[in-house]
């Protein structure tokens, strides 16, 4: 046998039959992936033997792959949900003060990242541009964010231009496995920048060594931190965002409407002008805000104006 003993791992990232491998020595390896593994991306951990002969730039041959603690999926046409990285543990949702602050986009990631069990961490970057909003919008943010706090979620305020809020986020980030989403020009590239300086992606690496080439930058890629953890990033994870789910799994995750869930007086209750409606009563006594139930509403409504025909979530 021209393979060493079974050692641990972290997937890089993925292309076709081969993967590239973070030891767990920090050195990054190109790997051969065994036929009889169903399915293999960024972020999995594995189990791989280093091959004592290096054969056509293979360093090693994965051979298990451990129990995932989430998968982030993308819909793709053919296959229904494509995975995309697995064991993120927390997803940076970033907005940004301007182009206008949306608690009903917040909230469609918000329901993404609960449905797939992944917490999310609010990120509110621009806020160097807070004086160009009237007293009343930054108001109305606030109080915004202060109900997405008292629901428990964390809430980071930052500038990548002057640097505000950062160190926070760097702290957030720290010993965890992270990943950004959020819609185009709330500044996640210029986030990412801010916290992966001159960090090159180990696959990089790897590829110069190998002489294998530069894959394309579109693969889903591990970078590990200097501060401990990683970032998993890539355009495909960027445009996370929340897929068809069934009516009471979007009200699940709402995690402020779950006490609520099931006092309604119909079980098939709309929660809008429904007789008996507990969330609609919550509201009424102010326990819970308009909004939410409002952006709930939002969301079932686009959601079955948007139904794919092919790729519907079991
Ligand atoms: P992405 O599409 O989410 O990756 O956003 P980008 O990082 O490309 O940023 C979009 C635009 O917002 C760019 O013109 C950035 O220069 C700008 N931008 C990013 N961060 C900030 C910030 O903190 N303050 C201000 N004023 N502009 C920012």
């Amino acid at each position: 046998d021209q393979l060493g003993p079974l050692q641990q791992g972290r997937v890089v990232s993925r292309y076709g039959q081969h993967a590239d491998v973070l030891t767990e020595d920090q050195k990054c390896v190109r790997t051969h992936i065994r036929r009889n593994i169903e399915s293999l991306v960024c972020g999995d951990i594995v189990g791989w033997r280093p091959a004592t002969v290096e054969q056509q730039g293979m360093q090693g041959v994965i051979e298990v792959v451990h129990e995932r603690e989430s998968l982030l999926s993308r819909p793709d046409y053919y296959d229904g949900l494509k995975p995309v990285a697995a064991n993120i543990e927390q997803i940076f949702v970033v907005s940004s003060l301007l182009p206008a602050f949306s608690s009903q986009i917040i909230d469609r990631y918000i329901v993404a990242c609960e449905d797939i069990g992944i917490e999310p961490i609010l990120v509110v970057n621009k806020i160097d541009l807070m004086d160009e909003l009237s007293a009343e919008q930054q108001q109305l943010i606030d109080d915004c964010l202060a109900v997405y706090q008292n629901i428990g979620y964390q809430v980071i305020k930052v500038s990548s231009q002057s640097g505000a809020g950062l160190a926070k986020l760097q702290q957030a980030l720290k010993d965890h496995t992270s990943a950004f989403v959020g819609q185009s020009g709330v500044g996640k590239s210029s986030l990412i920048n801010q916290i992966l300086p001159e960090v090159e992606a180990p696959t990089q690496i790897v590829s110069e060594n190998s002489g294998l080439g530069q894959h394309t930058t579109t693969v889903a890629t591990w970078y590990p931190l200097p501060q401990g953890g990683a970032v998993i990033d890539s355009p495909g994870v960027r445009e996370f965002a929340l897929w068809h789910l069934a009516e009471e799994r979007v009200a699940w995750c709402y995690v402020d409407f779950r006490e609520y869930l099931g006092h309604c007086k119909f079980r098939d209750c709309k929660h809008r002008d429904d007789p008996g409606c507990s969330l609609q009563q919550a509201v009424a006594a102010k326990e819970l805000p308009a909004w939410r139930l409002d952006n709930y509403h939002r969301i079932i409504e686009t959601m079955a104006s948007q139904r794919p025909s092919r790729a519907v979530r079991g």
